[in-house]
């Protein structure tokens, strides 16, 4: 805390695995207390803070604070999302690149952990200023990047659109068109599946939980928050899958329908933006509230895909009271420990980011390799790759996580992602 001061999300990140990974290491592998393994891991091995300024509409000066945190490159480039929201600070920065670095682990892929970003608010912003804004930041962030050193990808608030802006400035820099971003357009070296990847990987672990339990989730009733890139994708797998969604939110408000919003209905979601009260103009038997969060209603398995500290005890209690059996999350670090606790204490299935929403930065990884051999692999293709992927970090969690009848993903999943990356610091030495 002392060396880490006003870093509250970062302290949280650490905290949660350090009290899984400490009895662990010092029953299994005493030799990793003495590399101080975990004390070099929770120092970033670089972090970058710069000054952005760009013009706005109206021709006045804005300035903004974008950052790089290279967390650790131990078994690949520093691999992790970019996030413009007026709330980016180092430490949620911190924490993001901290997770992302298990995840990357968990993935089987040879990817380090960073994250970045910036405290720009783009909503309200015209596509010039985005452009504009976006322009500026790669003209500083371009040094520190590249194919083999580090591969920034999208966030909240940084998407396809986002992607291109970056990329054409970097291209535009270093003459060079490589993969040095993932998260591209289709048409210019992006992987197909990778908008989906995120939510989809989500319910294809999910399936895992209720396959190990020799059930499917045919009929379970799904409550999600969040009506971003994560949440959409969810919603849509849960559908295929045979679930019923019956919420949406986002920061204004929350659409809960009974009766399960449908692929058509989902569809139309994707039209109206921000605006989620029109969905109950166009549907009247749904019902929108800007006081009550999703798991306010009564589900089966409860999937954060929104933002960090969304759900919490009080919520998880509610959750629990009304029978939820699985809590999976989209988002990274949407339960707040006090939450996980009333998960582990109630001996539910509770699914960490790390390892549930890992889809996202996996298929990334797979945008990496097929620029590297200068292919685009089919959405058939990376689908079933991706499937692959979600199956073997539920089968790492199983496997460090079981505890009598119970699984404990989330230390499944931090004693998982550990080992491999502990293993790559001790054979290249101290440093
Ligand atoms: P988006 O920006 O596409 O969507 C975020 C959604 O969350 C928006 O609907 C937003 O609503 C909502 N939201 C934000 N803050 C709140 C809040 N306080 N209460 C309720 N709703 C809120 O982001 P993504 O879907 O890409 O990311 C969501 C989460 O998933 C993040 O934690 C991200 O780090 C994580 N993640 C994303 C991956 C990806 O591939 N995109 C990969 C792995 C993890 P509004 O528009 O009103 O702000």
């Amino acid at each position: 805390e002392k060396r880490n001061p006003n870093e509250p999300e970062f302290l949280q990140a650490v905290q949660e695995v350090t009290e899984d990974l400490i009895p662990f290491i010092s029953k299994s592998h005493p030799e990793l207390l003495k590399l101080k393994i975990l004390e070099r891991l929770v120092e970033p091995e670089r972090v970058i803070s710069f000054r952005v300024a760009w013009l706005n509409d109206k021709n006045e000066v804005e300035i903004n604070r974008g950052y790089r945190v290279q967390m650790s490159s131990s078994i690949g480039p520093y691999k992790g999302g970019l996030r413009f929201a007026p709330s980016v600070n180092l430490s949620i920065l911190k924490f993001l690149a901290f997770e992302q670095v298990f995840k990357n682990s968990l993935t089987g892929l040879p990817i380090g952990g960073g994250k970045g970003g910036a405290d720009f608010n783009p909503k309200g912003k015209s596509d010039a200023e985005i452009m504009r804004f976006c322009q500026s930041f790669m003209t500083e962030l371009f040094r520190h990047i590249g194919p083999d050193t580090d591969v920034p990808a999208g966030d909240i608030g940084v998407g396809t659109r986002e992607i291109g802006y970056l990329f054409g400035q970097y291209k535009r820099l270093q003459n060079a068109f490589t993969g040095v971003l993932t998260g591209k357009g289709s048409s210019w070296g992006g992987s197909y599946t990778r908008p989906e990847a995120t939510g989809y990987g989500l319910l294809y672990f999910v399936e895992c939980i209720y396959d190990f339990n020799n059930q499917d989730l045919k009929d379970k009733i799904v409550a999600i928050s969040g009506a971003g890139n994560v949440a959409y994708y969810a919603a849509e797998k849960s559908i295929q899958l045979g679930a019923t969604v019956i919420t949406l939110s986002n920061s204004q408000g929350t659409i809960y329908d009974e009766e399960g919003i449908t692929s058509e209905k989902l569809a139309y979601i994707g039209t109206i933006g921000r605006d989620l009260d029109q969905y109950v103009v166009k549907y009247p038997n749904a019902k929108y509230f800007t006081d009550k969060k999703p798991w306010a209603f009564k589900c089966d398995i409860a999937l954060p895909c929104a933002t960090q500290n969304e759900l919490t005890k009080e919520d998880a209690l509610t959750l629990i009271a009304n029978g939820c059996q699985c809590v999976a999350e989209g988002a990274n670090m949407p339960s707040t420990a006090e939450a996980i606790k009333v998960f582990h204490d109630a001996k539910i299935s509770f699914a960490p980011g790390k390892a549930a929403n890992a889809g996202g930065v996996a298929v990334s990884g797979l945008e990496m390799s097929q620029n590297s051999i200068r292919q685009q692999w089919t959405k058939e293709e990376v689908d079933c790759k991706l499937k692959d992927i979600m199956v073997n970090i539920h089968k790492t969690c199983v496997k460090y996580g079981h505890d009598k009848n119970y699984i404990n993903y989330l230390k499944g999943a931090n004693i998982g992602g550990f080992l491999k990356v502990a293993r790559a610091m001790t054979e290249q030495g101290i440093v």
